[in-house]
Protein backbone atom coordinates (compact mmCIF):
# COMPACT_ATOMS: atom_id res chain seq x y z
CA UNK A 1 0.00 0.00 0.00
CA UNK A 2 1.11 3.27 -1.06
CA UNK A 3 1.43 6.07 1.88
CA UNK A 4 2.76 9.84 2.31
CA UNK A 5 4.13 11.15 -1.01
CA UNK A 6 4.02 8.24 -3.00
CA UNK A 7 0.39 8.13 -2.40
CA UNK A 8 -0.26 11.31 -3.79
CA UNK A 9 1.54 10.53 -6.68
CA UNK A 10 -0.05 7.69 -7.31
CA UNK A 11 -3.58 9.97 -7.31
CA UNK A 12 -1.79 13.28 -8.90
CA UNK A 13 -4.32 14.12 -11.71
CA UNK A 14 -2.60 14.17 -15.18
CA UNK A 15 -1.73 17.99 -16.41
CA UNK A 16 -0.73 16.79 -19.93
CA UNK A 17 1.34 14.35 -22.16
CA UNK A 18 3.81 15.35 -24.67
CA UNK A 19 6.20 12.62 -26.78
CA UNK A 20 6.38 10.38 -24.18
CA UNK A 21 6.41 12.55 -21.10
CA UNK A 22 3.87 12.92 -18.83
CA UNK A 23 2.77 16.13 -16.68
CA UNK A 24 0.85 15.85 -13.30
CA UNK A 25 -0.03 18.03 -10.64
CA UNK A 26 1.03 16.97 -7.07
CA UNK A 27 -0.17 19.23 -4.04
CA UNK A 28 2.73 21.34 -2.38
CA UNK A 29 2.91 20.26 1.31
CA UNK A 30 5.52 22.21 1.96
CA UNK A 31 8.00 23.90 -0.03
CA UNK A 32 11.09 24.72 1.65
CA UNK A 33 13.01 21.66 2.53
CA UNK A 34 15.58 21.88 5.49
CA UNK A 35 18.89 20.12 3.81
CA UNK A 36 21.56 18.28 5.83
CA UNK A 37 24.41 20.10 8.15
CA UNK A 38 27.66 20.47 5.56
CA UNK A 39 26.12 21.89 2.38
CA UNK A 40 26.14 25.60 1.68
CA UNK A 41 22.48 26.14 1.82
CA UNK A 42 20.02 26.03 4.74
CA UNK A 43 17.16 25.17 2.54
CA UNK A 44 16.16 23.72 -1.14
CA UNK A 45 13.42 24.17 -2.76
CA UNK A 46 12.58 22.52 -6.09
CA UNK A 47 9.41 23.50 -8.25
CA UNK A 48 9.19 20.39 -9.60
CA UNK A 49 9.91 16.42 -8.82
CA UNK A 50 11.71 14.80 -12.25
CA UNK A 51 13.51 15.93 -14.70
CA UNK A 52 12.65 16.47 -18.62
CA UNK A 53 16.84 17.26 -18.90
CA UNK A 54 17.68 13.62 -18.75
CA UNK A 55 21.27 13.96 -17.91
CA UNK A 56 23.28 10.72 -18.14
CA UNK A 57 25.04 11.53 -14.67
CA UNK A 58 21.74 13.09 -12.64
CA UNK A 59 22.30 11.93 -9.02
CA UNK A 60 18.42 13.42 -8.08
CA UNK A 61 17.14 10.36 -9.97
CA UNK A 62 16.73 8.45 -6.58
CA UNK A 63 13.92 11.06 -5.68
CA UNK A 64 11.74 9.29 -7.72
CA UNK A 65 12.30 6.12 -5.68
CA UNK A 66 10.00 8.31 -2.83
CA UNK A 67 7.42 8.40 -5.71
CA UNK A 68 7.71 4.96 -6.02
CA UNK A 69 8.37 5.57 -9.69
CA UNK A 70 11.43 3.86 -11.54
CA UNK A 71 14.17 6.45 -11.25
CA UNK A 72 15.75 5.87 -14.59
CA UNK A 73 13.07 6.39 -17.29
CA UNK A 74 10.27 7.62 -15.10
CA UNK A 75 12.67 10.57 -13.52
CA UNK A 76 12.58 11.81 -17.05
CA UNK A 77 8.96 11.20 -18.41
CA UNK A 78 6.68 11.42 -15.55
CA UNK A 79 7.22 15.08 -14.38
CA UNK A 80 4.84 16.48 -11.26
CA UNK A 81 4.53 20.37 -10.79
CA UNK A 82 3.52 21.55 -7.83
CA UNK A 83 0.24 22.85 -6.98
CA UNK A 84 -0.23 25.67 -4.73
CA UNK A 85 3.23 25.92 -3.72
CA UNK A 86 3.53 29.88 -4.22
CA UNK A 87 0.71 29.99 -1.20
CA UNK A 88 2.51 27.39 0.95
CA UNK A 89 5.84 29.38 0.29
CA UNK A 90 4.30 32.41 1.37
CA UNK A 91 3.19 31.14 4.86
CA UNK A 92 6.64 28.87 5.26
CA UNK A 93 8.78 32.61 4.88
CA UNK A 94 6.48 34.58 7.43
CA UNK A 95 8.62 31.59 9.85
CA UNK A 96 11.49 32.22 8.63
CA UNK A 97 14.08 35.08 9.58
CA UNK A 98 15.79 36.91 6.80
CA UNK A 99 19.66 35.71 6.12
CA UNK A 100 18.43 32.24 5.99
CA UNK A 101 20.03 30.77 2.14
CA UNK A 102 17.48 28.94 -0.45
CA UNK A 103 19.00 27.33 -3.37
CA UNK A 104 16.02 26.49 -5.96
CA UNK A 105 16.50 23.33 -8.52
CA UNK A 106 18.29 20.73 -6.05
CA UNK A 107 17.21 17.74 -7.99
CA UNK A 108 15.41 19.17 -10.87
CA UNK A 109 15.69 21.91 -12.97
CA UNK A 110 13.35 24.79 -12.02
CA UNK A 111 13.63 25.91 -15.95
CA UNK A 112 12.95 22.35 -17.56
CA UNK A 113 10.51 22.34 -20.21
CA UNK A 114 7.58 21.58 -17.83
CA UNK A 115 8.26 25.48 -16.82
CA UNK A 116 6.92 27.24 -19.74
CA UNK A 117 3.26 25.31 -18.86
CA UNK A 118 3.06 25.26 -15.32
CA UNK A 119 5.28 28.59 -14.54
CA UNK A 120 6.09 27.20 -10.68
CA UNK A 121 9.15 28.42 -10.66
CA UNK A 122 8.12 31.68 -12.13
CA UNK A 123 5.10 31.74 -9.06
CA UNK A 124 7.57 31.28 -6.46
CA UNK A 125 9.67 34.34 -7.68
CA UNK A 126 6.90 36.27 -7.37
CA UNK A 127 6.74 35.55 -3.82
CA UNK A 128 10.50 35.95 -3.03
CA UNK A 129 9.71 39.29 -4.84
CA UNK A 130 7.80 40.45 -2.10
CA UNK A 131 10.32 39.61 0.53
CA UNK A 132 13.77 40.65 1.62
CA UNK A 133 16.91 40.19 3.20
CA UNK A 134 17.43 36.26 2.23
CA UNK A 135 20.23 34.78 0.26
CA UNK A 136 19.41 32.55 -3.06
CA UNK A 137 20.61 30.36 -5.63
CA UNK A 138 18.88 29.27 -8.51
CA UNK A 139 20.56 26.17 -10.64
CA UNK A 140 19.42 25.44 -14.21
CA UNK A 141 21.07 24.44 -17.38
CA UNK A 142 18.10 26.32 -19.45
CA UNK A 143 17.64 29.56 -21.48
CA UNK A 144 14.34 29.62 -20.64
CA UNK A 145 15.14 31.51 -17.39
CA UNK A 146 15.74 34.72 -19.47
CA UNK A 147 12.31 34.60 -19.39
CA UNK A 148 12.82 35.73 -16.01
CA UNK A 149 15.25 38.53 -16.23
CA UNK A 150 13.11 41.29 -14.85
CA UNK A 151 11.52 39.21 -12.24
CA UNK A 152 14.59 38.40 -10.79
CA UNK A 153 16.33 41.95 -10.89
CA UNK A 154 13.33 42.60 -9.03
CA UNK A 155 14.14 39.65 -6.13
CA UNK A 156 17.49 40.67 -6.28
CA UNK A 157 17.09 44.54 -5.32
CA UNK A 158 15.73 43.28 -1.76
CA UNK A 159 17.57 39.81 -1.64
CA UNK A 160 21.24 38.24 -2.22
CA UNK A 161 20.22 36.33 -5.53
CA UNK A 162 23.10 33.99 -7.60
CA UNK A 163 22.36 32.16 -10.65
CA UNK A 164 24.17 29.46 -11.39
CA UNK A 165 24.48 27.91 -14.47
CA UNK A 166 25.54 24.65 -15.16
CA UNK A 167 27.54 24.14 -18.49
CA UNK A 168 29.53 20.91 -18.15
CA UNK A 169 31.23 21.41 -21.70
CA UNK A 170 31.03 23.75 -24.75
CA UNK A 171 31.74 20.28 -27.13
CA UNK A 172 27.66 20.57 -28.43
CA UNK A 173 28.33 16.91 -29.51
CA UNK A 174 28.98 16.11 -26.04
CA UNK A 175 26.68 17.21 -24.45
CA UNK A 176 24.17 16.21 -26.78
CA UNK A 177 24.67 12.62 -25.71
CA UNK A 178 25.30 13.33 -21.58
CA UNK A 179 22.28 15.60 -21.58
CA UNK A 180 20.10 14.75 -24.01
CA UNK A 181 17.41 17.54 -23.88
CA UNK A 182 18.93 20.12 -22.04
CA UNK A 183 19.19 23.49 -24.18
CA UNK A 184 22.98 23.55 -26.09
CA UNK A 185 26.32 25.14 -24.24
CA UNK A 186 26.20 28.15 -26.39
CA UNK A 187 22.44 28.54 -25.48
CA UNK A 188 22.98 28.31 -22.01
CA UNK A 189 26.21 31.02 -22.19
CA UNK A 190 24.22 33.10 -24.18
CA UNK A 191 21.79 33.57 -21.08
CA UNK A 192 24.68 34.25 -18.74
CA UNK A 193 25.12 37.08 -21.08
CA UNK A 194 21.72 38.18 -21.08
CA UNK A 195 21.49 37.76 -17.39
CA UNK A 196 24.73 39.70 -16.67
CA UNK A 197 23.54 42.59 -18.93
CA UNK A 198 20.21 42.70 -16.58
CA UNK A 199 22.87 42.97 -13.70
CA UNK A 200 22.14 39.53 -12.52
CA UNK A 201 25.22 37.88 -10.70
CA UNK A 202 25.78 34.66 -12.43
CA UNK A 203 28.30 31.85 -11.65
CA UNK A 204 28.76 29.21 -14.56
CA UNK A 205 29.59 25.78 -12.76
CA UNK A 206 31.38 22.65 -15.44
CA UNK A 207 29.83 19.90 -12.80
CA UNK A 208 29.87 17.29 -12.69
CA UNK A 209 33.60 16.82 -14.02
CA UNK A 210 33.39 13.49 -15.36
CA UNK A 211 37.05 11.44 -15.15
CA UNK A 212 38.14 11.42 -19.26
CA UNK A 213 34.93 12.74 -20.83
CA UNK A 214 34.88 16.86 -19.78
CA UNK A 215 37.89 16.84 -17.29
CA UNK A 216 40.56 17.75 -19.38
CA UNK A 217 42.11 21.42 -18.86
CA UNK A 218 41.42 22.49 -22.40
CA UNK A 219 37.54 21.75 -22.10
CA UNK A 220 37.50 23.34 -18.66
CA UNK A 221 39.19 26.19 -19.46
CA UNK A 222 36.45 26.33 -22.85
CA UNK A 223 33.75 27.10 -20.22
CA UNK A 224 35.66 29.30 -18.00
CA UNK A 225 36.54 31.69 -20.96
CA UNK A 226 33.33 31.67 -22.66
CA UNK A 227 31.77 32.21 -18.88
CA UNK A 228 34.32 35.17 -18.11
CA UNK A 229 33.48 36.46 -21.80
CA UNK A 230 29.36 36.46 -21.28
CA UNK A 231 30.00 38.90 -17.88
CA UNK A 232 29.96 35.67 -14.96
CA UNK A 233 31.48 36.56 -12.02
CA UNK A 234 32.33 33.33 -10.63
CA UNK A 235 33.46 29.73 -12.19
CA UNK A 236 33.80 26.06 -10.37
CA UNK A 237 33.55 22.67 -11.19
CA UNK A 238 33.32 19.49 -8.70
CA UNK A 239 34.00 15.93 -9.43
CA UNK A 240 31.25 13.76 -10.38
CA UNK A 241 29.48 11.25 -8.09
CA UNK A 242 27.70 8.45 -8.99
CA UNK A 243 24.68 6.76 -6.95
CA UNK A 244 23.25 3.17 -8.02
CA UNK A 245 20.17 4.63 -9.86
CA UNK A 246 22.82 7.10 -11.35
CA UNK A 247 25.00 4.51 -12.44
CA UNK A 248 22.05 2.29 -13.98
CA UNK A 249 21.46 5.06 -16.33
CA UNK A 250 25.13 6.18 -17.02
CA UNK A 251 26.69 2.42 -17.67
CA UNK A 252 24.66 2.01 -21.04
CA UNK A 253 25.63 5.62 -22.08
CA UNK A 254 29.09 4.89 -21.55
CA UNK A 255 28.67 1.66 -23.43
CA UNK A 256 27.19 3.24 -26.20
CA UNK A 257 29.37 6.36 -26.62
CA UNK A 258 32.92 5.75 -24.90
CA UNK A 259 32.89 1.56 -24.07
CA UNK A 260 36.39 1.47 -23.32
CA UNK A 261 35.74 3.21 -20.19
CA UNK A 262 33.41 1.29 -18.79
CA UNK A 263 35.47 -0.88 -16.44
CA UNK A 264 37.32 1.81 -15.50
CA UNK A 265 33.82 3.71 -14.20
CA UNK A 266 32.38 1.03 -12.97
CA UNK A 267 36.06 -0.05 -10.99
CA UNK A 268 36.09 3.35 -9.27
CA UNK A 269 32.12 3.57 -8.94
CA UNK A 270 30.67 -0.06 -7.93
CA UNK A 271 31.91 0.46 -4.39
CA UNK A 272 31.77 3.78 -3.38
CA UNK A 273 29.33 6.63 -5.44
CA UNK A 274 32.35 9.09 -4.97
CA UNK A 275 36.04 9.68 -5.64
CA UNK A 276 38.34 10.43 -2.98
CA UNK A 277 41.95 11.47 -3.21
CA UNK A 278 44.32 12.31 -5.52
CA UNK A 279 41.94 12.92 -8.58
CA UNK A 280 39.59 15.23 -7.07
CA UNK A 281 42.24 17.34 -5.44
CA UNK A 282 43.71 17.31 -8.87
CA UNK A 283 40.59 18.42 -10.36
CA UNK A 284 40.40 21.11 -7.21
CA UNK A 285 43.87 22.90 -8.28
CA UNK A 286 42.90 22.53 -12.62
CA UNK A 287 39.61 24.96 -11.60
CA UNK A 288 41.27 27.34 -9.24
CA UNK A 289 44.28 27.57 -11.70
CA UNK A 290 41.51 28.13 -14.55
CA UNK A 291 39.27 30.16 -12.72
CA UNK A 292 42.53 32.62 -11.89
CA UNK A 293 43.19 32.66 -15.37
CA UNK A 294 40.22 34.59 -16.75
CA UNK A 295 39.81 36.34 -13.09
CA UNK A 296 36.73 34.53 -11.94
CA UNK A 297 36.00 33.97 -8.07
CA UNK A 298 35.30 30.90 -6.59
CA UNK A 299 32.10 31.89 -5.25
CA UNK A 300 29.27 33.80 -5.56
CA UNK A 301 30.41 37.71 -5.19
CA UNK A 302 28.70 39.38 -1.65
CA UNK A 303 26.68 42.48 -2.99
CA UNK A 304 24.50 44.85 -0.87
CA UNK A 305 20.71 44.78 -2.24
CA UNK A 306 19.56 48.28 -3.09
CA UNK A 307 16.57 47.97 -0.51
CA UNK A 308 17.89 46.93 2.78
CA UNK A 309 17.19 44.05 4.46
CA UNK A 310 14.12 44.62 7.30
CA UNK A 311 16.72 44.57 10.53
CA UNK A 312 18.42 48.29 8.89
CA UNK A 313 15.00 49.62 8.17
CA UNK A 314 14.19 49.27 11.82
CA UNK A 315 17.45 50.52 12.87
CA UNK A 316 17.86 53.46 10.25
CA UNK A 317 14.03 54.02 9.60
S1 LIG B 1 19.26 19.23 -15.36
FE1 LIG B 1 19.92 18.64 -13.30
S2 LIG B 1 18.10 17.71 -12.36
FE2 LIG B 1 17.76 17.77 -14.57
S3 LIG B 1 18.42 15.76 -15.32
FE3 LIG B 1 20.15 17.18 -15.51
S4 LIG B 1 21.33 16.95 -13.61
FE4 LIG B 1 19.29 16.05 -13.26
Amino acid sequence: MLTGIARFAAQAPRLAAKRQVEYFALPARSVLNRVRAGLPFDWAINPYRGCEFGCKYCYARYTHEFLELDPVRGFEDRIFAKRGAAEVLRRELRRLPPGETIAIGTATDPYQPAERRYGATRALLEVFSSVRGYRLAITTKSDLIVRDAALLREVARANILHVRMTVTTMDDALARAMEPRAPRPDLRIAAVRELARAGIRVGVYASPVLPVLNDAEASLDAVARAAADAGAEAFGGHVVFLMPAALRVFRPFLAEHRPELVQRYEKRFQANAYLRGTYPEAIQRRVRRIRARYGLTGSPVEYAPDLSPPEQLVLFP
